[in-house]
């Protein structure tokens, strides 16, 4: 039998568990769908480890609340995360295994039904609304309707299969991925300045097997281990050969960076403790808005207005395997607005998107890609999916209210509905 919910979010990374903890404040009773073994997305299935987004570049100011604080105080808890760290901009550092049950938890207390290990494969449509998703488990093929739906799965899959429009990247091209890499065994007193510099020293002298020497590096709470982002692939993420050549080639990356870290006096005992599992996307299919984020929406940016979530990572984009990112940064006061037209879909009235999803341009994509706004875009997006379900037609004010309902209020003025 077909079970039937008011609202479906596709894709648990930080985008899709603030979707499905919105929409369940709100009263929606919601499920999520997840094809991996935990919640999380990149900060658990792809080594990325660093939440940014969450604090202004100068002032280190928060101005993203709501699930996204919930998050950092269950880290907090647990003392897997880093005070705010200034890298390019300020993100914190934290433990996986920590945002693995944090999620759960926070997802369990709110009444999410949580679906692990469930494959969206196919969605059906009705007229111009999207009516049900089809998803894959080791048993079998499940049907579920509702009313209205979420699409966090970083690679659009949902409204792609939903029939929904969709476009891959920007301007023809999507930014490179890259595979997080975690090294054990570097002593505590080996700077992250130390591990950068002998990567690009090795890469100046003609090292084979590496591409990026400028990524991230950063030693991680709890383990004391050094997470980096240096392994870059270009590849279709879209497509399973592509991504299993890149895969293969970005592993044997990882081994040509050991080599150079174990060369470095006191960390000839260093060895891999995990690559990804996943490769990183950063940019694949965005749902078509019915209005885009522009790139100088991010660098000017003007009054909240109708806001529904906030942005405050600079534009990094990364152009190509082992070519430095570019960097642009956000004008005063630090951080931007995003409104609900850019996660509502053009041409299906009850699909949103959120996260990686979310219709940027290709610098606007850049900036609120990261998973600190994706909690945002995905609380906003949560909750006004329950308002469609509820209402059939989403009202931002509405939207604003109970964001601020739930503790996801905007910086300045107070609260997203003054
Ligand atoms: C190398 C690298 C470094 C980065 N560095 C940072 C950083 O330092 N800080 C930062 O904040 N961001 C960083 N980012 C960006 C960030 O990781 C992503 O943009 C962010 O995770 C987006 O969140 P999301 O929830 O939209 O997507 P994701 O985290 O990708 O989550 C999507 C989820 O959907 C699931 N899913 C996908 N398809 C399906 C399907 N068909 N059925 C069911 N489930 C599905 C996936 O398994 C996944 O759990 C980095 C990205 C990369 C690649």
């Amino acid at each position: 039998m077909t079970k039937h919910y008011d609202v479906i979010v596709a894709g648990g990374g930080s985008a899709g568990i603030g979707a499905a903890i919105g929409a369940r404040r709100t009263g929606a009773r919601t499920l999520l769908i997840e094809r991996g073994p935990c919640l999380g997305g990149a900060a658990t299935l792809r080594n990325v480890v660093t939440y940014c987004g969450l604090y202004t570049r100068d002032e280190a100011e928060q101005v993203v609340f709501g699930v996204a604080k919930e998050m950092l105080a269950g880290l907090r808890a647990l003392d897997a995360v880093s005070e705010p760290t200034r890298f390019t901009a300020v993100a914190v550092v934290f433990d996986p295994e920590a945002v693995k049950h944090v999620a759960d938890e926070l997802c369990h207390g709110a009444g999410v039904d949580v679906l692990l290990h469930s494959h969206l494969m196919a969605a059906t449509r009705s007229q111009d609304r999207i009516a049900s998703v089809r998803v894959a488990d080791h048993s079998g093929i499940h049907d579920y309707t509702a009313d209205a739906f979420v699409d966090a799965t970083g690679e659009a899959d949902l409204g792609h299969h939903g029939g929904a429009d969709v476009r891959y990247g920007n301007d023809g091209w999507v930014q490179n991925g890259t595979l997080g890499i975690r090294f054990g065994g570097i002593p505590a007193d080996v700077s992250r300045e130390a591990i950068r510099a002998a990567v690009a020293a090795a890469k100046a002298a003609g090292a084979r097997g590496l591409t990026a020497a400028s990524g991230l590096v950063a030693r991680m709470p709890v383990s004391g281990d050094l997470i980096t982002y240096l392994a870059d692939e270009g590849y279709d993420a879209r497509s399973a050969a592509d991504l299993s050549r890149a895969e293969r080639s970005a592993r044997r990356q990882a081994h040509a960076y050991l080599e150079v870290i174990k060369a470095i006096p006191g960390c000839a005992d260093a060895y891999i403790v995990s690559t990804g599992p996943e490769i990183g996307t950063r940019e694949s299919r965005h749902l078509v808005g019915r209005a885009q984020l522009l790139e100088k929406d991010v660098l000017e940016p003007g009054p909240l207005g109708d806001a529904v979530a906030v942005g405050a990572w600079p534009i990094e984009y990364h152009p190509g395997p082992g070519i430095p990112s570019e960097w642009k940064f956000i004008g005063a006061p630090g951080y931007y607005g995003i409104p609900l037209d850019v996660l509502h879909s053009r041409d299906t009235p009850n699909l949103f998107g959120a996260g990686r999803t979310v219709d940027g341009d290709r610098g606007a994509g850049a900036s609120l890609r990261v998973m600190g706004t994706a909690f945002a875009t995905g609380q906003a997006a949560g909750v006004a999916a329950a308002v469609v379900a509820r209402d059939a037609d989403v009202d931002v004010a509405a939207v604003r209210r109970e964001l601020d309902r739930q503790g996801a209020w905007l910086p300045g003025g107070g609260g997203v509905a003054g």
